[in-house]
Order: structure tokens, then C-alpha cells, then sequence
């Protein structure tokens, strides 16, 4: 693995995190996978120690990913195998289809184009949620081998659903404890327990999953993505998503839950009390025209892709846009930008998310040199309308390089893409059978 690592200055740019640290003409001290220093760039420069210059450009910590299925790398191109007039057949045309035809290969190359992918757009944490209904043991394991060659931090797990049948269901929960139990002792990886959402699980498999999963094994979970799922939760005799797991014991303040848009007011006040970690989705929701998450209704959120690429600058721009008439005051908006994000990387990851002192150096340095000042007031406003997305000038993840000069560094892009193509043309023919 040709990964370069060191000790670094990266300098002359806008230090910011948007919750706290500011300054304009800025540097980090990096050294031993850690940033020792924030302070002004006359003051950092040294003897000995390589300065990467970054020319003005913002200088930030690296984004979170809350939601994305890797999954998905390689279904680009395709197309669903009949009708998709709803969601549910969005499902069953398209995804069930997909994951059904993963096997071994496909899942591992998938992985580590999707992570290039990642670090190409300043992505150093990701929270994946994994379904391969042909290949289930053993994926969470594979997954996490690309994420340790790739180098960035993140959450793994299976979606857990009944869809496959009970042999399948019966492996499917093995994966994620077996995976959380082994994960536990990485530093980079946590394992989650997964469930696909409450339209694929019946309340006996909640049950037994409440009965066999350790109580602080947190869940990630599709909730309410659909009006079809807070309808499953009626018929079953609950109020909608939240409440029916809650009323199993599933969701706690670590639980993600995903989408969040079809609830009931049952639904809202489980999530009041409990306050789960919320994961909105603005690309794949207007992709699978599902509606949108009621911003006012939710104590805070965090954006994820939810198979949409991994440009979280773009995503920006599009939850923004998206949720104009949503009435969501500037000040909210950067609140769960900023701050938010960095409480949610902490519940999995503490010493990662705002610039402190002795922070693992996880760096995203946006291609994008302002050409109006930058403050802390309009930081995001910066992102939004001037950065807009697309790849980073510099990734940093540990401490180390992950991308530069619009390389990746720790592997032959070229090659990785050249030998997905081959995987993926097997995966497409199994795919359309
Ligand atoms: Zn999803």
C-alpha cells in the first residue's frame, strides 16, 4: 500500500469548522496521525517539516457521510428490470434484484470505488448500511478490509430484512453481531446492528432481534422513507417507524434513523424523547419521489447519500435548495452542518469532528479559492454557493494523505476502475438474469 505519511503543515488557507475555530490565513500542525497545533500560518512555518501551501482555500475538518450504501458503486448504468411507478417497486425492480447479484468480488470492488469516491470529495467518515442477500457472511468483514486499505473511519452493517427468507434472516443477524462483537477493537471501524426498515421485518424478527442484540449495539435503520412503511407499522398495531421500535427496545440516542419523513405524531414525540441520530437524504429522496423530511419536526439532522455518490458539498447545495420553502432559518441550517455533525462523528468516533487540540487529523481542503471574504457568519454560505462541490484539492484522514493533486494515494485508480468494469459487467448480467 503506497500511503504517504509524516508530519505536515498545511497552511496558508481559512482554518475553519464552523463551530468555533476561525482563522483567516491559518495552518495545522499534523504529526503522529494527530493535529498538535491550530495557529496562524507566520507562526507554523518550520525547518524540516513539509508545508503543503493550499493557496486560500478553506481548510476544514473532513466530512461525514451518515448514510450510503457502497453497495451501489456499481449499479451505475443501469436500469431497474420493470416497472417503477412506487417506491416499493423501486425496491423490488431495481435494489432487491441488485444486492441479490452481489457476490464476493463485486462487493469488495464496489466498496473501494465508492471509497476513492469518497476521499476524492473530502469524505474521511462514512456510515454504511451493507445488503448482498447472495453473499451476507463474511461481506461486513470484506467491507471493512477496503475501508482500512482506503484509510477512513466509519460504521458497517447488514440490513437485516425477511425478504430473503429465514435461512438467510438467521445469517443476516450473525453477520452483524458477529461483526459489531470483532469491530469493536478497531480504530476505525464500529460495527452497527442494520435493519432494512420496518416494512421487511415482521415483530417476531424484532423481537428476537431485541432479545439477541447486546443493548448498546446501536441501530441503523430506513424509517418512515416511504408511506408505506409508517402504513406496515399501522397494520402491525403501532403508531408508525419510531414508535414500533422503540416499543421493541431498539432505538436509543446512538440509533440512526434514516429518512425520517412519513411519521406519525407518535413517531415525532418517540424522537423528542429519545433523540436519535437523524440522517436526511435530499438527493435520493427527490430521486425516488418520496417527499421530503419536515425540518421543524426534528430536534437536529445530518445529511447522507443514500447511494447518491459521495460529494457531501453537492448534497449541501441540494438539501439547501430542496428545502426552500421549509422556512429553516440560517442559524438551524448551520447548526446541524456544523455542529451537529461533529456530536454525531463523536458517538462513534470521540476524538474526531471540530478543530481541538490533539484531534485525529481528518482534513478536507475544498478545490476552491474564495474571492469574497470569508467569516464564520457566512462559512456556509461560502460551501454552498461558491465551493458548490466536486472533488477536494487535499484529503487527509490520520494524518495521512489520502488525496492530492487530484490522485488518489493509496491505490491505481485507473487500474481499480478498469478492473471494476470487468466485475461489473458479470454483476450486470446476473442482475438482469
Ligand atoms: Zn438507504
Amino acid at each position: 500500500m503506497n500511503r504517504p505519511s509524516g508530519e505536515w503543515i498545511v497552511g496558508n488557507g481559512v482554518v475553519a469548522d464552523g463551530a468555533g475555530t476561525f482563522l483567516d490565513d491559518g495552518a495545522l500542525h499534523i504529526r503522529d496521525g494527530r493535529i498538535i497545533t491550530v495557529a496562524p500560518t507566520a507562526q507554523l512555518r518550520r525547518d524540516r517539516v513539509e508545508f503543503i501551501d493550499v493557496n486560500g482555500r478553506l481548510i476544514m475538518p473532513g466530512f461525514l457521510n451518515a448514510h450510503h450504501h457502497l453497495y451501489s458503486s456499481l449499479a451505475v448504468g443501469t436500469s431497474p428490470i420493470g416497472p417503477t411507478p412506487d417506491f416499493y417497486r423501486i425496491l423490488t425492480n431495481m435494489w432487491w434484484p441488485l444486492d441479490g447479484a452481489l457476490d464476493r468480488e463485486s462487493v469488495y470492488l464496489s466498496a473501494l470505488v465508492g471509497l476513492t469516491d469518497a476521499v476524492r470529495h473530502g469524505v474521511t467518515m462514512l456510515f454504511d448500511h451493507h445488503a448482498s442477500m447472495g453473499f451476507v457472511r463474511g461481506s461486513l468483514d470484506l467491507l471493512h478490509r477496503a475501508f482500512a486499505e482506503a484509510g477512513i473511519k466509519g460504521t458497517l452493517c447488514f440490513e437485516t430484512s425477511e425478504r430473503a427468507g429465514p435461512v438467510s434472516l438467521e445469517e443476516q443477524i450473525e453477520e452483524n453481531l458477529e461483526f459489531a462483537a470483532q469491530a469493536s477493537a478497531s480504530p476505525s471501524v464500529r460495527g452497527l446492528f442494520g435493519l432494512h426498515a420496518n416494512l421487511t421485518l415482521g415483530n417476531d424478527t424484532l423481537q428476537r432481534i431485541a432479545d439477541r442484540k447486546p443493548a448498546d449495539l446501536p441501530i441503523h435503520v430506513h424509517c418512515g422513507e416511504d408511506a408505506a412503511d409508517l402504513e406496515h407499522c399501522r397494520t402491525v398495531g403501532f403508531a408508525g417507524p419510531a414508535d414500533r421500535l422503540a416499543a421493541f427496545g431498539l432505538l436509543s440516542s446512538r440509533s440512526l434513523l434514516v429518512h425520517a419523513i412519513h411519521l406519525s405524531e407518535r413517531d415525532y414525540e418517540r424522537v423528542a424523547e429519545i433523540r436519535p441520530v437523524i440522517v436526511t437524504n435530499p438527493e435520493s429522496n427527490a430521486n425516488n419521489r418520496v417527499g421530503h423530511m419536515v425540518r421543524r419536526r426534528m430536534p437536529a439532522y445530518v445529511l447522507g447519500t443514500d447511494g447518491m455518490g459521495c460529494d457531501m458539498l453537492a448534497t449541501l447545495r441540494a438539501h439547501f435548495l430542496l428545502g426552500r420553502d421549509q422556512d429553516e432559518s440560517w442559524t438551524d441550517l448551520q447548526a446541524n452542518v456544523f455542529a451537529e455533525r461533529y456530536r454525531v462523528q463523536e458517538l462513534f468516533f470521540p476524538d474526531t469532528g471540530r478543530f481541538r487540540p490533539d484531534i485525529r487529523a481528518d482534513v478536507a481542503v475544498p478545490d476552491y479559492i474564495p474571492a469574497t471574504p470569508v467569516s464564520p457568519d457566512n462559512l456556509l454560505g461560502h460551501l454552498i454557493f461558491g465551493a458548490q462541490g466536486g472533488p477536494m484539492f487535499l484529503t487527509l484522514a490520520d494524518g495521512r494523505i489520502l488525496f492530492r493533486e487530484g490522485r488518489v494515494t493509496f491505490l491505481d485508480e485507473t487500474a481499480l476502475r478498469r478492473e471494476a468494469r470487468a466485475v461489473a459487467v458479470r454483476l450486470h448480467e446476473r442482475y438482469y438474469g
